[in-house]
């Protein structure tokens, strides 16, 4: 048997951890040896708290139990986000982790409800989503594994404290045999023949050797961007905001399972619902707002007392123009970053690991496996990207020029594809890789204001009283569905909740 692969994890926030924990969850024994190492004193960004539902797949993947990993980590559960002051100021809707409701005769459900608008009926999309109407209500349920039914039709994420989730999954590296070094890089040899990187070196003098290296050194980049000089791709054109200022607060009222995102005059604002806190942060452009006014703004905005000061972060939108060089592979920050508005940062890591588990090298670094792992990457980036610069460009708000500069800015290409298709007759293309799936354009295109000028024309294969019959009963179905759900709250308090928090779900549940 072949010696193991040295593999090399530099960096031991989430990106780092997730790598860690999934390299000793699912690869055989033997197959490789991986080290972390991580600075204490340097911090990692921790600020990674909603997620998508493909999270859960890691999780179950790598062999974590839910209840424990949600109780450690003061998780709750996630159905969606709800947008306020988004299309324009007043409006609301829901980005749902699932579909507003079933296809009839071959076509999506929302095909019928663009038919119904153009026959002056008023339905909210909203009303035909299980978990946008259970958001609303505050409930939750799992998903049943009953195909047919309204309750097997959606998926959830979860939101979490970061710091606990890097700590978590450090826990279940650690216990599975992962070697962690304390200590700060300070220099990187790169092999003389080919420029791979050959070793690292930490302050205290140690050098540690590998075959492959993964930078998880979040925006420093120390290896992919610094040693190995690979270029950023700059998308702030497009996505403007480059700074955060984040806070928790008390949490208070009921405990609502979705996260917040209200636009702002040069951004937006975050709430996070925790067990045992709220999360906030205001995303704004540096070239709108000033830091201060940005924090006095976030200080006003919360719905509890401020834990703590605000804490400023600064960012790029974009990615490097390779996540795999030579025998590095950069996993999070480290490979790009797009701003948190759709909760992607954690998926796209997932999807890195994902595909490098699947496209593992041995000690030589096959071309073709690295260029297919690089294709993935820009895929799933791009995706990301347009889905994101939609939320901004699609808005008829007059109240402030960031909104004017996003409904103006050119989009890309790919992206204007999508909105003409949608413009014209509600087409969505569904493609094989990288998020996000049809119903999720729905609910933003919508939600920004883009109904379609037309409607399929199959939806006139069936009867319009059958039309209006069906689309009744589904949003019946949807409305009982919620009701018959647990109280989100009490749900957490009964299956997950952490010690910190015991008395205050209990309170908000009742
Ligand atoms: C404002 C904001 C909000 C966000 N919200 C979300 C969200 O809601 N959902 C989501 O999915 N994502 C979110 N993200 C992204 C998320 O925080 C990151 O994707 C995630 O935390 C991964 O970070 P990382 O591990 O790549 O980097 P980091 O957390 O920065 O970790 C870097 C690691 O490298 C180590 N390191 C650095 N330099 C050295 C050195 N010289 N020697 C040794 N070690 C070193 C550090 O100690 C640390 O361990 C958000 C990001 C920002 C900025």
């Amino acid at each position: 048997m072949p010696a193991p692969l040295k593999v090399v994890i530099v960096g031991g926030g989430t990106a780092g951890w997730m790598c860690a924990a999934a390299m000793v969850g699912a690869l055989p024994p033997g197959l490789c040896s991986v080290r972390l190492v991580e600075s204490d004193e340097i911090g990692i960004v921790g600020v990674g708290e909603a997620t998508l539902p493909q999270i859960k797949d890691f999780n179950d993947y790598i062999g974590v139990v839910e209840a424990d990993f949600m109780r450690a980590t003061n998780a709750t559960f996630k159905l969606g986000i709800e947008f306020v002051d988004w299309g324009f100021k007043g409006s609301t809707y829901t980005h749902p982790f699932g579909i507003h409701g079933k296809p009839m005769g071959g076509v999506p459900l929302y095909q019928y409800w663009a038919k119904g608008l153009q026959e002056g009926r008023t339905e909210d999309i909203g009303d035909y989503c299980l978990p946008i109407v259970a958001g609303r209500h505050n409930r939750f349920a799992f998903p049943t594994t009953d195909q047919d039914g309204v309750n097997a039709n959606f998926a959830y994420a979860y939101h979490f404290d970061a710091n606990l989730y890097a700590g978590f999954l450090r826990g279940f590296a650690e216990a599975r045999g992962l070697k962690r070094t304390e200590g700060k890089l300070v220099d990187v040899t790169l092999r003389p023949v080919d420029g791979h990187v050959a070793a690292i070196t930490l302050e205290s003098g140690q050098v540690i050797e590998g075959d492959l290296f993964i930078d998880c050194s979040g925006f420093r980049s120390l290896l992919m961007g610094q040693a190995l000089g690979v270029d950023y791709e700059d998308w702030t054109h497009w996505l403007p905001c480059d700074r955060a200022m984040a806070v928790p607060c008390e949490r208070t009222g009921p405990l609502t399972p979705y996260t917040r995102s209200t636009a702002l005059a040069a951004g937006w604002q975050w709430r996070i619902p925790l067990q045992h806190r709220t999360g906030n942060g205001y995303v704004y452009s540096s070239r709108f707002i000033s830091d201060d006014e940005a924090a006095a703004t976030l200080l006003a905005n919360l719905d509890g007392a401020a834990l703590d000061d605000p804490r400023p972060l600064r960012f790029r939108a974009g990615r490097r123009a390779r996540s795999w060089e030579r025998n590095c592979i950069a996993v999070g920050l480290a490979s790009g970053f797009l701003e948190p508005l759709e909760s992607t940062s954690i998926y796209l890591i997932q999807i890195a690991i994902t595909n490098l588990l699947k496209l593992m090298p041995g000690k030589t670094m096959d071309p073709g496996l690295v260029a297919e792992f690089n294709r993935l990457v820009d895929v799933e980036y791009e995706r990301v990207r347009d889905f994101l610069i939609l939320h901004y460009h699609l808005n008829t708000r007059d109240d402030a020029p960031l909104w004017a500069y996003c409904r103006e800015m050119e989009v890309p290409e790919s992206l204007q594809h999508k909105m003409a298709l949608f413009r014209h007759r509600g087409h969505i293309p569904k493609y094989k890789d990288g998020l996000f799936a049809p119903p999720s354009w729905v609910s933003v295109f919508v939600g920004q204001g883009l109904t379609p000028a037309h409607y399929d024309p199959l939806v006139d294969n069936l009867p319009a009283d059958r039309i209006v019959a069906e689309m009744d009963r589904a949003r019946s179905e949807v409305a009982l569905a919620a009701e018959a759900m647990m109280d989100h709250a009490a749900f957490v308090a009964d299956y997950c909740a952490s010690p910190a928090a015991v008395s205050g779900l209990k309170r908000a549940a009742s």
